[in-house]
């Protein structure tokens, strides 16, 4: 894959974007067990701290069934910790119940890995992306009509309105995470949270969605939590990498520290498994 044309990922906080709060998770942990008996079967992460700054984006990187999406989970509140504290500014995010998660669906959004599965098949463009801002900012239906053509254009779909009465199979696979990103934006939220958003896409499309996500996050000086298996696409867009192996993080720091100074053996084989990134090579491609 080639992410030549990506922006590097040094984020900068907006002037006037001072709302947006740190997520912080302390000691989190979450064990799934089996319907049958109730031990613990898979200890999914275990006792995972770490901050994600206002205006950072940074990269939860580690192999499949490390416990990436989990975390995504609580942090999202679609799943509870076991024990353990997250929060978003005063925000308890792990001891939220009905009322509360819709307060916090307006201030932490998903971009999710399928953006076939993501997206209502029988509603149109302009419903899924007018509903946010009615929803969550009590937008008139013309003023949600006004917003949605302006996150279609920010997202990269243009003529707007070309788009507004389409369905997603009429869609593109990268369309369709074009607008899942641009119904993730159209909350204002403060923290993006994107599991695997290029891995299902076709390798060639790849590049410029994760471009859009990096510009997007840095023009609306919004948090990001970047989750990935692909060192490489991390490498471009974060600022920190934190190393999860097997629901612990073995490895966190700024990302061209941890890539050129890797502690953890973990790392290193992360690394050593990307050519582009072996001995002596500063800036591959
Ligand atoms: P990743 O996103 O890094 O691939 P996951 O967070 O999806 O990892 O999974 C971490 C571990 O937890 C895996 O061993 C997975 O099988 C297990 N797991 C995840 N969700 C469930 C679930 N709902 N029930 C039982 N086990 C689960
Ligand atoms: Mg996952």
């Amino acid at each position: 894959m080639s992410y030549n044309e990506v922006t590097t990922g040094a984020s900068q906080r907006e002037p006037g974007k001072s709302d947006v709060q740190p997520l912080v998770l302390r000691n989190v942990s979450k064990a799934y067990r089996s319907s049958r008996n109730r031990k613990p079967l898979v200890k999914a992460v275990e006792s995972v701290s770490f901050t994600v700054e206002p205006g950072r984006c940074v990269g939860l990187v580690g192999a499949s069934g490390s416990g990436k999406s989990t975390i995504a989970k609580m942090v999202t509140g679609t799943e509870r910790p076991d024990s353990g504290e997250i929060l978003l500014g005063d925000l308890e995010i792990g001891k939220l119940r009905s009322r509360g998660l819709t307060t916090l669906y307006k201030r932490v959004q998903m971009v999710f890995q399928d953006p076939y599965g993501a997206l209502n098949p029988v509603h149109t463009i302009e419903y899924t992306l007018g509903r946010p801002s009615m929803n969550h900012l009590g937008c008139s239906a013309a003023e949600a009509k006004r917003r949605t053509m302006e996150l279609l254009m920010r997202v990269g779909l243009t003529p707007p309105h070309q788009f507004l009465a389409k369905l997603p199979h009429q869609l593109s696979g990268g369309q369709r995470q074009r607008v899942v990103i641009a119904r993730a934006l159209a909350a204002e939220p403060e923290l993006l949270v994107a599991d695997e958003p290029v891995s299902m896409l076709d390798v060639s499309l790849r590049a410029g969605i994760l471009r859009l996500l990096a510009d997007l996050q840095r023009e609306h000086g919004l948090s990001m939590l970047y989750i990935t298996h692909d060192l490489l696409s991390a490498r471009i867009i974060t600022d920190e990498l934190l190393v999860l192996n097997q629901g612990k993080i073995v490895e966190r720091g700024e990302t061209a520290k941890v890539l050129q100074h890797p502690q953890d053996p973990y790392t290193v084989k992360l690394i050593d498994a990307l050519p582009a990134l072996g001995v002596g090579e500063e800036e591959a491609g």
